[in-house]
């Protein structure tokens, strides 16, 4: 679809066959551009002693930054429980990126990489990590030559010290954006995800404790010191704290990354941020957490957009991949759709997702809508499958069966 002429053609197959140095590079925020503007300033203070890893950990609790990957584990609990445990320790950064209708990593990455390599670096010494592994999604290819240049700079002006940051390459598989599956490829083998516990953060990367992050929850670290961790928890509404990058799709006015409140509603979010619906469509439902996070219909708009509150309706804001629909979308069109992703992406391992997500593709696809035999297979891949992809994988069409039903019996 990006083959428009001939040029962009073979801009993106060079792209493709020949790594990264094709990419397209937009203007960014360089090294010196960042230091002029204060950068790296945070991390010197970490070095110097002036904040330590529990002073940080502190700060981060009090501002509510949790893991905006999707699992919204608190930041400062997951660096305690690090710092505490014997090293070597690594620090990993996960940025697959590959939940349908996630683009925030990429977004911000590309306008200003530093404010993450300087949290990464903070969060590595805070911790006493002994290297960074950065793990970046290789269908983002202006990202990895941004990423490459900007950690070369960073080792010529002297930042990178004894920590240093190793870039690696994902090789499109979804299943590597779950963190053990993830550390499995850094390893070198196939992404396969654990069994747990124990739990990466005591038994990580080459079987040692690991801090694992999301892109955009180190992101936020130098502003969270700078400007104080009460400056970033009055960024929500109704009592949730801080911004988040909602990633908005579908049939929508104005899609693209928006920098909006912790606990903001899909309402406010279309009408005061995506400049409403597209002309002609009226909303009908939408996606709030990706391809995993279930349907919601138009009603339930009003539900505040954050980790835990949609959970009530057997759907979560993961994240924050927001993909709206409209009425002249089919939604049992839309669950078919994302089974498919799902059985693609299975990796295989367990066999309740394996057959799982293939068999109830096939119910799906022949129009077998049968209620009864969906709650079955269902039930049965939620409880039995290892990890989180096999979980949710039926999250959309349950959805359907408990909030579209008169789409479901067509
Ligand atoms: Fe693999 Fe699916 Fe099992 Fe996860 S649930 S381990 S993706 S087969």
């Amino acid at each position: 679809k990006h083959a428009i002429d001939n040029a962009s053609e073979v801009t993106v197959r060079s792209a493709l066959f020949e790594g990264v140095g094709a990419a397209v590079i937009p203007d960014y925020t360089g090294l010196d551009a960042y230091r002029n503007g204060g950068g790296y300033q945070v991390l010197e203070r970490v070095r110097s002693g002036e904040l330590d890893a529990a002073a940080i950990a502190d700060k981060a609790l009090e501002a509510g930054l949790r893991g905006l990957g999707g699992a919204g584990f608190p930041t400062g609990t997951k660096w305690k429980i690090v710092n505490d445990l014997p090293g070597p320790k690594y620090l990993t950064i996960n940025g697959d990126e590959g939940e349908p209708g996630t683009f925030k990593d990429r977004y911000h990455l590309e306008r200003d990489p530093h404010r993450l390599l300087e949290g990464a670096l903070v969060a590595a010494h805070a911790i006493s990590a002994v290297r960074i592994y950065l793990y970046m999604r290789d269908e983002y290819p202006a990202v990895l030559e941004i990423l490459k240049t900007e950690i070369e700079a960073l080792r010529a002006a002297g930042i990178i010290t004894t920590i240093d940051i190793e870039l690696r390459r994902g090789a499109g598989a979804y299943i590597c954006g779950e963190e053990s599956a993830m550390i499995e490829s850094i390893e070198g083998k196939r992404g396969l995800p654990r069994h747990r516990p124990p739990f990466i953060a005591q038994v990580g990367l080459f079987g040692r404790p690991t801090l694992n992050h999301n892109v955009e929850t180190l992101f936020w670290i130098r502003d969270i010191v700078e400007k104080g961790p009460e400056w970033f928890a009055a960024k929500g509404r109704r009592g949730h704290k801080g911004f988040r990058s909602f990633s908005v799709s579908g049939r929508v006015r104005e899609p693209g990354v928006k920098l909006a409140p912790a606990g903001i509603t899909m309402n406010e979010l279309l009408n005061e941020f995506c400049g409403g619906m597209e002309e002609g469509h009226s909303f009908k439902g939408y996606l709030p957490g990706g391809a995993s996070g279930g349907i919601l219909p138009a009603a339930l708009a009003d539900e505040p957009l954050d980790f835990g509150t949609l959970d009530k309706h057997g759907c979560f804001i993961g994240s924050h991949a927001i993909v709206v629909f409209s009425d002249k979308d089919d939604i049992r069109d839309v669950a078919l759709n994302l089974m498919r992703f799902f059985k693609h992406e299975s990796c295989g391992q367990c066999t309740p997702c394996r057959s799982g997500t293939e068999k109830m593709e096939h119910l799906l696809a022949r129009g077998d809508w049968d209620a009864a035999k969906i709650a079955d297979l269902d039930g049965v891949m939620r409880t039995a499958s290892i990890c989180g992809l096999g979980q949710a994988a039926s999250n959309p069409v349950a959805s359907v069966l408990k909030f579209f039903p008169e789409e479901f019996g067509k």
